[in-house]
């Protein structure tokens, strides 16, 4: 009788495995160990080779002898992005160029990108996590990958394409843009699976549909969405819409790119490939600690990344930990999905509003379609939001009636959400501007 291989063993079982996940299912004390022995090396070869991690742990007293527990990651500074601006461009770099054999870079707004590297391992580690990363969203060996992340300085096309190519995924480097031709090969091509941020998704979908393309008619069944904050009310609409089943992806090209964090099968929280990424919670206002299941400011440290390790670094990013068992079975902790980013947040007459609580708002009213805008604007002193959001067409060829009703609704749905009376503009469907990456939910135009 012919052996049967691991994936074919395994291919059956839901959710997939793939041998890359063992250490997802680790026992805890031998995580913890791992973790540990991880930790106490990174620390070692941070401090050892850069000035920057040097100095802030020389400031605070701290040795990397004292990292005895994991819990003595506290002691430890915080890393935050500008310091990565501040050592442009290899500052942080902890081994010699001669190891480093890739560099990313952001897309800064302003100013000077920040650079990220990596030695051959980190490369490994990273094409490690995001097979994991398919893994989890049950993707295999003889899937089609659409991979419509971009390709370039940003960490995203190169990150999924070598973790599907590992994984034994067929991978079509698509790259970000030209719609069509991604409906065109989406369609021809059978595509299975599709790398992109939800909101590029939902173009794609859109245009379909103008295309005369039923998305619901293709092999396409799994969409691996991250690079941008997204609600649980947008992936109902998502997977409503066009019966793919939507996954949300985490990561940051800090820590290495996307692969950081997973959903499973369960799509209940996002595990954290915490064997190379430790992750703890602060109070984004204080830097303390807080305990798993409180929410806070994520921070992580990279517990294998040699070219450039990053200390506590703090993402921005607000989630929850959670500690309880999944039903997939792993035992690598959970992060809550993240809607929302502190940097996203605007402040519109002293309340704190973040556009993804807009989002659900809008997504509980009939007759929205999941595409709109927030402008916010001062008229004589007063700050002013104004929601754009497009209306299916049936409700936009209704009565007049229909539509105030709805707007109403929605002038409700608003208020009640985030404390702050919005005008709401009803607009045509698909005559808001599409993303092609990260969609741009806000304009301010405030003076400031
Ligand atoms: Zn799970």
């Amino acid at each position: 009788m012919k052996a049967l291989t691991v994936s074919e063993l395994w291919g059956g079982v839901s959710g997939g495995f793939h041998p890359a996940s063992a250490p997802d299912y680790l026992p805890l004390p031998q995580l913890r160990e791992l973790q540990l022995r991880r930790l106490q090396a990174i620390v070692n070869l941070a401090y050892g080779n850069v000035a920057l991690y040097r100095e802030r742990m020389d400031a605070a007293h701290v040795r990397p002898s004292d990292i005895t527990s994991l819990e003595a990651i506290r002691s430890l500074p915080f890393t935050v992005k500008t310091d990565l601006r501040d050592t442009y461009p290899f500052g942080l770099f902890a081994r010699p160029m001669h190891e480093i054999v890739r560099l990313h870079a952001s897309s800064g707004t302003t100013g000077k990108p920040i650079v990220v590297a990596y030695t051959q391992e980190d490369l490994d580690v990273w094409t490690n996590a995001m097979v994991r990363t398919f893994a989890a969203c049950g993707i295999h060996q003889g899937d089609i990958i659409q991979n419509a992340y971009g390709y370039g300085l940003f960490t995203g096309g190169l990150g999924a394409h070598y973790g599907a190519e590992a994984l034994g995924a067929t991978v079509i480097p698509i790259s970000g843009g030209n719609t069509e031709r991604q409906i065109m090969v989406m369609k021809d091509f059978g595509v299975s699976a599709i790398c992109c941020t939800p909101s590029y998704f939902l173009h794609l979908a859109d245009r379909a549909e103008t295309m005369g393309v039923n998305i619901r008619e293709l092999p396409l069944r799994a969409g691996i969405f991250g690079a941008e904050p997204w609600t649980e009310a947008m992936r109902a609409r998502i997977e409503a819409d066009t019966g793919v089943k939507a996954y949300d992806i985490y990561g940051l090209s800090e820590i290495t790119g996307p692969g950081v964090a997973s959903e499973c099968h369960a799509q209940s929280g996002l595990h954290i490939f915490e064997d190379h990424f430790y992750p703890e919670i602060i109070d984004p206002d204080t830097g303390d600690p807080l305990p798993d299941g409180q929410e806070g400011e994520l921070v992580l440290t990279t517990l294998s990344k040699r070219a450039m390790p990053m200390l506590r670094y703090r993402t921005r990013d607000i989630t929850t930990i959670m500690c309880e068992p999944c039903a997939c079975g792993r035992t690598v902790r959970r992060i809550r999905r993240i809607g929302r980013r502190s940097d996203d947040m605007f402040i519109i007459r002293g309340v704190n509003v973040f556009p993804s609580q807009i989002e659900v708002a809008l997504l509980e009213v009939e007759g929205t379609m999941p595409h709109y805008h927030i402008i916010l604007s001062r008229k004589n002193g007063l700050d002013e939001m104004e929601v754009q959001v497009e209306v299916t067409p049936d409700v936009f060829s209704d009565k007049i009636r229909a539509l105030e009703d709805l707007q109403a609704k929605l002038a409700y749905a608003v208020e009640h959400t985030v404390g702050i009376r919005a005008s709401i503009r009803l607009v045509e469907p698909h005559s808001l501007q599409r993303s092609e990456g990260k969609a741009k939910r806000v304009t301010d135009n405030r003076q400031m």
